[in-house]
């Protein structure tokens, strides 16, 4: 049986990456969204095992210690991390993989799979994308300037994925994601 490919997905926070992803998976076979560990809290309506696996710092230290995660970074104050198990798990039963991670954890992974490909995802401008946060209520003031701040940041490391993509439209944007899938396979 043919192995899987590896997809990472990034882009700034409030740049549809969830919305596109959780489209892309309904709408095509075989592939495998891989779920992260986090330090953060959930927000309203994430779902444990689904959304994330929220676990406390002492926790995600560990699995740092046991060498349990593909890559880690820190966001905004959180850890995130890739469990690694799953994925290979996954990869060898033939699923592609997608990731949805920050910019720090995609050069780890890029480095350590080489044949993994990069995704990057824009927001349609700054301004949709303060909006989006904003919109989301679940995030603070604060935590929203942050993740602006961290924006600008992550998108001067576009250059760095294989693909880009601007998502001024969520449905165009799934269409443009699930060609490149279907292109690299
Ligand atoms: P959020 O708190 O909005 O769910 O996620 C914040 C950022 O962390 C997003 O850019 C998301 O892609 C990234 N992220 C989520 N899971 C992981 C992970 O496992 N590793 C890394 N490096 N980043 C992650």
């Amino acid at each position: 049986m043919n192995k899987g490919k590896l997809f990472v997905i990034s882009g700034p926070s409030g740049a549809g990456k969830s919305t596109v992803i959780g489209r892309l998976i309904k709408q095509i076979n075989n592939v495998y969204f891989s779920v992260s560990a986090t330090t953060r809290e959930p927000r309203r309506g994430e779902r444990e095992g689904k959304d994330y696996f929220f676990v406390s710092r002492e926790c995600f230290e560990k699995m740092i210690k046991e060498n349990k995660l593909l890559e880690y970074a820190q966001y905004v104050g959180n850890y995130y991390g890739t469990p690694a198990e799953a994925v290979d798990k996954k990869l060898n039963e033939g699923f592609d993989v997608v990731l949805d991670i920050e910019t720090k954890g995609a050069a780890q992974v890029m480095e350590r799979r080489p044949d993994a490909i990069g995704i990057f995802l824009f927001p349609g401008s700054y301004e949709i994308l303060r909006q989006r946060l904003m919109l989301r209520s679940t995030e603070s003031p604060e935590s929203i300037e942050k993740r602006m701040q961290q924006a600008y940041v992550e998108c001067s490391k576009a250059e760095m994925y294989k693909y880009i993509i601007i998502n001024d439209r969520v449905e165009t944007a799934v269409d443009e994601v699930i060609a490149i899938i279907t292109a690299e396979k």
